[in-house]
Parts: structure tokens; C-alpha cells; sequence
């Protein structure tokens, strides 16, 4: 089974996503965490993306990212991808490369959530200032007004209600083609974010094994 999952910030697409690899033993691939690795190997592609802060063209990341695929897939895993593609054009590509190896995504999964709960949850963000941890005073709070190392906890300047709000814009502006070829296609799973964590993955299992 090959899949996408996809939602904005803080609708806990992650979370799902780590729960469904393991329970479906897919090879689950977070495109950020890929672009960091690639960037660490790859000086031309750290260039880019950290000294210039610029986006990566398709073409340079999208060989590096079929080549691990594909040992996936030779070792018999499905695929979950998350963070890719964000366009149209990265879609396409996608799915040229699917056809040439007689591989079709079963699904699209959309986590969706509200703007007020996506300001809701994101507001509530703190980071560790020491060791970078987050926590979430709604969801996964600290013991106490300090990170478990003594850090200081504290709101990112991104994390204001006004800029989560934006944010979310420009993420509704590029997801909403997206989600509308999925859905012609037949393959969106579009689920309600706002449940418990255990819910919303047994919803999904079902959902996915049931139309396997
Ligand atoms: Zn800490």
C-alpha cells in the first residue's frame, strides 16, 4: 500500500503518519527530515536550502528521493510519504514515476482541522531554549514551568495567533488544487483532526484496510 498524508501545522499528521507505518509496515518519509539528511551529504543541495534559505528545485531532491524509494520498494515496503508533493507539478512527477513502475497511490490522507483549533494548538506551543524540546500546554504539557533539563520554556515568535493565521493561509492556497485533483482521482481520505490521537488511527486503519 502506497500513501500520502498531508494537513497543516498541528493537525498531528506526524503523529498519524508514525502510528500507520508501524501498524502497516510502511517505509514512512518525512520530506523536511529528507531534506536536512540530503543537505548534510550533498553540499550543493545545503547551499541552497540553508545558506542561500532558498527551495529546493524539483528536479535536484526528487532523484535523491526515488533512489531511496526505490531500494524501499525493492525490499517489499509500501511508501507513506508526508511533505511531498506540495504542488501539481511535484504530483505529477509522482505519479510519472509510479506508471513507469506499475506502482499507484491507494490513497491521499487529508488531516483536516479548523483555523481556531489550529491557532488553538500552535498558540500553545513551547520550546525548550536549552535542549529544543517542545511541548504543547494542551496536549503534552511540562512537568512544572521548566523543560525536564532545567531549560526555559518559550513561545516562538512564529507562534503568534496573527502569523499562525497567515501561515495557514498560504498553506490552504497550495493544498486546495491539490486536494481537488485527489479528490477527482477518487484517492482522497479526508479524516476530522479534532479527535483523540487513538481515534482518528483506528479510524484510518479501518478506513485503509477495509478498501484494500
Ligand atoms: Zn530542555
Amino acid at each position: 500500500m502506497n500513501l500520502l498524508i498531508l494537513g497543516p501545522q498541528g493537525s498531528g499528521k506526524g503523529t498519524q503518519a508514525r502510528i500507520l507505518a508501524d501498524k502497516l509496515g510502511l517505509f514512512y518519509l518525512e520530506m523536511g527530515d529528507f531534506l536536512r539528511d540530503l543537505a548534510k551529504t550533498n553540499p550543493e543541495v545545503d547551499e541552497i536550502v540553508n545558506k542561500k534559505g532558498e527551495l529546493l528545485p524539483n528536479d535536484m531532491f526528487f532523484f535523491a528521493m526515488k533512489k531511496l524509494l526505490e531500494e524501499k520498494i525493492a525490499e517489499g515496503k509500501g511508501l507513506l510519504l508526508e511533505g511531498f508533493p506540495r504542488s501539481i507539478e511535484q504530483y505529477q512527477m509522482l505519479k510519472n514515476w509510479f506508471n513507469q513502475e506499475d506502482l499507484k497511490i491507494d490513497k491521499a490522507i487529508f488531516i483536516e482541522i479548523s483555523k481556531e483549533e489550529t491557532i488553538k494548538r500552535l498558540s500553545a506551543r513551547r520550546t525548550c531554549e536549552a535542549c529544543g524540546r517542545v511541548y504543547n500546554l494542551i496536549t503534552d504539557p511540562p512537568k512544572g514551568d521548566a523543560c525536564e533539563c532545567g531549560g526555559r520554556l518559550s513561545q516562538r515568535e512564529d507562534d503568534t495567533p496573527a502569523r499562525i493565521e497567515k501561515r495557514l493561509e498560504v498553506y490552504n492556497q497550495n493544498t486546495k488544487p491539490l486536494i481537488e485533483v485527489f479528490e477527482k482521482e477518487g484517492i482522497l481520505l479526508k479524516v476530522d483532526g479534532e479527535r483523540p490521537i487513538q481515534v482518528i488511527a483506528d479510524d484510518l486503519l479501518n478506513q485503509l484496510t477495509g478498501t484494500k
